[in-house]
């Protein structure tokens, strides 16, 4: 019998992350979690069978090494790759210091990098597998006081555009998702109370996500924009 699809999902301890964890363990897939937070990967895990958990930060390619590792021996080869960690703070550039500026790319960018690059050997070899990175509607619009994070995001759809032509041919599909606004943590308490009407749900998001990651077929959706129909964020 074929092994279910082995899913990678960084950053998954909270909001899409875990959303998206556990609609990939609904549809059958087994899941490897990893974020920070061993706590709330913990958690997650908990909550299915098919999940196994291991703590990750992007940031360090030991860490991610150790990560890729772990799933591999656990559930094997890794089929799909989610890209969802990442951070932000909501400054006005003047206001964004070195050190949040770093942190941000480093991780929206520099954990896409890392990760993608530790399972790629392995699909190329394998001729299969997909690279899902979670991008955002920043890229296509634009937010102020989001300037670092919007550069760590236009970044990745950078790296992700060229890698996607260098892996033209060989089996792997690079699938970029460019949500709209997400009620998750990531949103300061004040948003989220004031402007739920125009937040998308994380586990509806992750519902679309599933769905193109697994379609099969000849065809790929290489850029999946999903938004609010009401709209978006009154910024
Ligand atoms: P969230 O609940 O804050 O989730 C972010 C996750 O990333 C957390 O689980 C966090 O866990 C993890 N993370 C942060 N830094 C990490 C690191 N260095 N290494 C490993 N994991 C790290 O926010 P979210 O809204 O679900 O965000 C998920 C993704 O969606 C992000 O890439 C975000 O940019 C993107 N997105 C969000 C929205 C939105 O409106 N919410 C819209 C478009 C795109 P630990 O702290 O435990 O590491």
């Amino acid at each position: 019998m074929a092994r279910p699809p082995v899913v990678w999902v960084t950053g998954a301890g909270s909001g899409i992350g875990r959303a998206l964890a556990e609609a990939f363990a609904s549809a059958g897939c087994a899941v490897g979690v990893t974020s920070r937070s061993a706590a709330r990967i913990t958690r997650v895990a908990a909550s299915s069978a098919r999940i196994v958990r291991c703590a990750c930060d992007v940031r360090n390619s030991s860490s991610v090494r150790r990560a890729h590792v772990r799933i591999v021996r656990s559930l094997g080869p890794v089929d799909i790759l989610v890209n969802n960690a990442g951070v932000t703070v909501f400054k006005k550039l003047l206001s964004t210091n070195e050190r949040e500026f770093t942190e941000i790319v480093d991780t929206n960018l520099g954990g896409v990098y890392r990760a993608t690059r530790e399972v790629l050997p392995s699909m190329v070899r394998r001729r299969k597998g997909t690279i899902v990175t979670i991008l955002s509607y920043a890229i296509k619009t634009t937010y102020t006081s989001s300037s670092a994070y919007t550069a760590s995001k236009s970044g990745a759809e950078a790296l992700l555009r060229v890698l996607r032509e260098e892996l033209r041919g060989k089996g792997i599909r690079v699938v970029n998702v460019i949500p709209g606004a997400v009620n998750t943590a990531m949103w300061p308490k004040t948003v989220r109370r004031s402007q739920a009407d125009v937040m998308m749900a994380a586990d509806e998001l992750a519902d679309e996500i599933v769905r193109a990651s697994l379609k099969q077929g000849t065809v790929v959706a290489e850029e999946i924009v999903v938004r609010p129909r009401v709209g978006d964020l009154r910024l």
